[in-house]
């Protein structure tokens, strides 16, 4: 059955237009990216499945459920977990006061919710720093922090915008470890990154967005069959950033 189904999307700030058809499948459990060049439309595509930005046309379901336009709020509550862009996390608050602010009971992605003590064993960091306050943290610290507070609420899809943009490679290494433990419990999850080579050994699928269209999508199988794709729509050539 389809998680998240996006047909159509289009969205615009303002005046502005920025997509101009957007459409995307993830099933339970899937691991599918937004690929695409910057400002191709990828953050924008998120945060109008969020109900951030206004969709103008198209329809988002999730979970058999039209949430097109519906408020954040609500989005988040049916069970989409967002780990934003710069992460966003509440910087006078500790971590452990982070990891409970949004906290729901509510069975997610992979079944059983996710408790505190499974999140400090899961982010064994966080557990290290549970009184720190958000603002003390490293900046892996701070993306873990993200991604645990979004495990938090249980989420049936998990999405992760830019999640290891500007950290070590130590840290980006633990990142892309922990989403594949998630993906292997069976955590839908949709991905925003630059590597595409760890996004390649992690997805399932992949969307190539370009000037707020989808163009392209298929399989890693396909993705790493046909790097004509990847030279056409991102110019990295399968670097790394
Ligand atoms: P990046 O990797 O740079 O984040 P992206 O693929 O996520 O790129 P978006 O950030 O979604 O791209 O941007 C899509 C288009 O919308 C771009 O033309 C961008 O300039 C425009 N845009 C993005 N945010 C805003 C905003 N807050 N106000 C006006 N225009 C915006």
């Amino acid at each position: 059955m389809s998680l998240l189904s996006v047909t159509g999307l289009e969205a615009a700030y303002g005046a502005a237009p920025a997509l101009f058809g957007v459409d995307l499948d993830i099933a339970a459990g899937e691991v599918v990216t937004l690929l695409g060049r910057n400002g191709m439309g990828k953050t924008t595509t998120v945060r109008t499945i969020m109900g951030l930005v206004a969709s103008t046309a198209g329809r988002v379901t999730f979970r058999g459920k039209d949430v097109t336009n519906a408020p954040p709020y609500e989005i988040a509550r049916l069970g989409i977990g967002l780990v934003p862009e710069g992460r966003q996390i509440f910087p006078t608050l500790s971590v452990e006061e982070n990891l409970i602010a949004t906290a729901t009971r509510r069975p997610g992605g992979r079944g059983t919710p996710w408790t505190l003590d499974e999140v400090y064993r899961f982010l064994p960091r966080l557990a290290d720093r549970k009184r720190n306050l958000g603002a003390q943290l490293s900046g892996g610290e701070q993306q873990m922090l993200a991604i645990g507070r979004a495990l938090m609420t249980n989420p049936s899809l998990l999405i992760l915008d830019e999640a290891t943009e500007g950290l070590a490679p130590l840290i980006r290494a633990e990142i892309w470890e922990r989403l594949a433990a998630l993906k292997a419990e069976g955590q839908g999850i949709l991905l925003i990154d630059k590597n595409i080579d760890a996004m390649l050994a992690l997805a399932d699928r992949h969307v190539m967005l370009s000037n707020g269209r989808a163009v392209w999508t298929g399989t890693s199988a396909g993705l790493a069959e046909d790097r004509s794709v990847i030279d056409r729509y991102l110019h990295l050539g399968g670097t790394t950033e």
